[in-house]
């Protein structure tokens, strides 16, 4: 699944060739963005920009400025939850997937952006995003500027009986942790994944916010690529096919030794998602479990 640090760098892509360009085509294969107003309904207007927020990728179409701009605007937000994503063509450019396989493309003069395997899409008002809590807010997105980290803490702590696996994984606590950077930013501050945020301190839920925020920075970093790796902090590119756990901690590394202590590396299903965590029992121990 993609996490905050992949749908930053798709945005940032689509941003880079799309921002301003009048929508000359707009196409959907989706129930939700063909029952808006109009049947295409971008068509003619600019995107004014792309932005992601935690795992939501938000796009802005209308007037460029003006001083109401905000009240015309709509707002194209999609996820791609498992498996979806977006490509960026140049005219004439041969694309990597079948075209009819595109569930929605936004075409300029100069740019294709396709997205594939969409799963959800929905077109907002910035009044009625502004109402839906799936959608996180820029204060709660781990990499924006305008995160506010002791709200975030305060987050955390208030989730005493759930695990810290649970906790960090819910994006609205913070939004843009999933499995990798959650198994990566435990074993990095040795909090076990499957203790309860009661047990934590203040500052170790501080230290946890951060360790997270610091991961994912390093992965929207230019030079990143593909993905940045935070083993041993060195920044190595990876790419798309490789072994994930060769370049990390703990994550996808099952049975192997651990980095620091050399003990076998444990994987385990976490919480009513049954999502994946990865973890050290000698270097993240469960509290009084020393
Ligand atoms: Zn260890």
């Amino acid at each position: 699944m993609p996490e905050g640090d992949t749908i930053f760098r798709t945005a940032r892509t689509l941003e880079r060739a799309l921002h301003g360009a009048v929508v000359r085509r707009f196409f959907s294969a989706m129930a939700e963005p063909a029952r808006a107003d109009d049947e295409r309904p971008f068509a003619g207007q600019r995107l004014v920009r792309v932005e992601s927020r935690g795992k939501w990728l938000l796009m802005v179409f209308g007037e460029k400025n003006g001083a109401d701009a905000e009240a015309t605007q709509r707002v194209l937000a999609t996820h791609m939850l498992m498996s979806g994503s977006w490509h960026v063509y140049g005219p004439g450019a041969k694309w990597q997937k079948p075209r009819e396989q595109a569930r929605i493309v936004v075409e300029t003069d100069k740019f294709v952006a396709a997205g594939f395997r969409i799963p959800i899409a929905k077109i907002y008002t910035w009044e009625k995003l502004r109402r839906e809590r799936k959608i996180p807010r820029v204060e709660e997105d781990l990499l924006r500027v305008e995160f506010d980290l002791e709200a975030a803490v305060k987050r955390l702590m208030a989730r005493g009986a759930e695990s810290v696996g649970e906790a960090i994984v819910n994006q609205r606590v913070m939004a843009g942790v999933g499995n990798v950077f959650k198994s990566e930013v435990c074993f990095a501050e040795r909090v076990s994944p499957f203790a309860r945020v009661s047990t934590l301190s203040e500052s170790r839920a501080r230290a946890l916010v951060e360790q997270a925020r610091r991961q994912l920075k390093a992965n929207v970093m230019e030079d990143s690529g593909d993905r940045v790796v935070t083993y041993r902090g060195r920044h190595r590119r990876t790419t798309r096919n490789a072994d994930p756990g060769a370049s990390l901690w703990v994550y996808g590394r099952r049975g192997e030794a651990c980095r620091r202590c050399g003990a076998g590396i444990e994987r385990a299903l976490q919480g009513d998602g049954a999502r994946v965590t990865y973890w050290c029992l000698v270097c993240q121990p469960m509290p009084g479990v020393e």
